[in-house]
């Protein structure tokens, strides 16, 4: 189901006079009511009148993590706190808290760019919709609940954790909806095939929005299969508001962004230069709408490409292809580039092993070293290293191919590697970087 197909079916051109129109004010506001800004733009010598069309984004500043830790907590607010209805703050994937202020207006916005992405999955009265997502700061909980309340469907506020309740209640409430983190609810599907009590079949599971971290197709497969769901993707940031910037479509194939709320941008990292259309770079938001905190231009750090070609579902909002990692997650050993995510899309092509995985990262004698710790699943685990050795080897050789680094890799017994509730810690990196440059 569209939710809005005025929105999410205009067509471009129409799209395009939209956004200028809503720049043009969100520029305006910027530089009228956040000092931040006033400054920036002031140096740069822009004035709002300069920008007339959507295409004069370019002529903006951008906006990074650090201006907002710098203007901890309210200094990009373009409103008075009377006219504030709720705070959020970031999970921290990298550090301190970014604070993220909602008026009214705002929650209202939010709530409705969640319930397009709930609307793909036909979400509505009748549905049972477990929100697994962290419920508190993090935007995830709040996000995605008031997405379903928009859709006018049962919410269940589950929060996340406590696993084996979590099950016992999708069995029991007979939940039709999962929103939590692809790791989480990797470990959900882990929980209900060790069940006695619960079993996937007699679940009325119908559909899964995932987000809030990179996840593969391999992982999708997997949540897929086990969970007897179709598994879409839903991307956000707090940011712009939190989860629901975008989500996919049926198709399964990128992720449109709700491009009357949140203008995309890709740029290239170093040079902060627009990208050829269709190239890979760094996804840039613009809000179009937000009163209590508009942000211009902000580098979201995430690796992506956007996608313009109207899509199978009849949506002409542009879409982001997946989400390659983050610049600031990419791991630089011995020189060479490396994603965790490549790690998880190779497990995930090896029947064999659990995609659950570990990476150590240090530096001996001056060289990089790279451990990776991996699960084979328990019909093939065995405690005997020469047993587990015929399926190290192509493990290591894909490893090796694909990313150009040899990893010392290490198999464990089934289920001890760590499991996460919300975004998945992948990586220890224990190079002291105190002496770099
Ligand atoms: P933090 O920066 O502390 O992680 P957020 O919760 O706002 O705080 O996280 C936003 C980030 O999470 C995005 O910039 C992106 O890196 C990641 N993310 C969110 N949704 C997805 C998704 N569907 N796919 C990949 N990455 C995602
Ligand atoms: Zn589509």
């Amino acid at each position: 189901m569209i939710h809005n197909p005025a929105m999410e079916c205009m067509p471009r051109e129409e799209m395009r006079k939209l956004q200028t129109e809503r720049l043009i004010k969100t520029v305006k506001t910027c530089y009228e009511k956040v000092p931040f800004y006033k400054r920036k733009m002031d140096k740069m010598g822009i004035k709002p009148e300069d920008i007339t069309s959507i295409d004069d984004i370019t002529k903006l500043p951008f906006t990074t993590k650090y201006d907002l830790r710098d203007e901890y907590p309210f200094g990009l607010q373009a409103v008075p706190m009377s006219e504030v209805r709720r705070i959020h703050a970031s999970s921290g994937t990298t550090g301190k808290p970014v604070v993220g202020t909602y008026t009214q207006n705002d929650l209202d916005n939010w709530a409705e760019c969640v319930a397009r992405v709930l609307a793909v999955g036909d979400i509505g009265p009748g549905d049972v919709v477990q929100v697994s997502y962290g419920y508190g700061l993090f935007t995830g909980g709040l996000g995605a609940h008031d997405g379903a309340a928009k859709l006018g469907a049962i919410q269940l506020p589950t929060s996340s954790g406590n696993s084996e309740k979590q099950i016992m209640l999708m069995q029991d409430f007979g939940t039709t909806a999962l929103c939590c983190t692809p790791s989480y609810a990797l470990h959900l599907a882990e929980c209900i095939e060790k069940s006695d009590t619960v079993k996937a079949e007699n679940l009325k599971l119908r559909v899964g929005f995932f987000g809030a971290e990179p996840w593969t197709w391999g992982i999708r497969r997997e949540l897929e299969k086990k969970l007897h769901i179709k598994a879409i993707d839903i991307y956000g940031l707090t940011e712009m508001s939190g989860p629901g910037v975008g989500g996919e479509c049926q198709y399964q194939d990128g992720t449109h962004v709700w491009e009357d709320m949140f203008y995309p941008e890709i740029i290239n990292p170093e040079t902060l230069e627009p990208v050829a259309p269709g190239e890979q770079g760094e996804l840039v938001f613009t809000s179009l709408c937000k009163e209590a905190m508009p942000i211009l231009r902000y580098r979201t750090r995430d690796l992506t490409h956007l996608i313009y070609e109207k899509c199978r579902c009849g949506r002409t909002a542009v879409r982001i292809g997946k989400i390659l990692g983050r610049s600031d997650d990419m791991l630089i050993i011995r020189g060479v580039n490396v994603f965790p995510s490549q790690v998880e899309a190779i497990l995930t092509e090896f029947p064999a092993f659990s995609p659950q995985y570990f990476i150590t990262v240090d530096r001996k004698n001056h060289e990089d070293t790279f451990d990776l710790d991996v699960e084979l699943r328990p019909e093939f685990f065995s405690p005997n290293p020469a047993k587990q050795m015929p399926f190290i080897k192509p493990l290591y050789d894909r490893l090796c191919s694909v990313m150009g680094i040899k990893p010392n890799v290490h198999i464990l017994p089934p289920n001890s590697i760590q499991r996460s509730t919300g975004k998945a810690k992948h990586v220890n990196d224990k190079r002291d970087f105190s002496n770099w440059r």
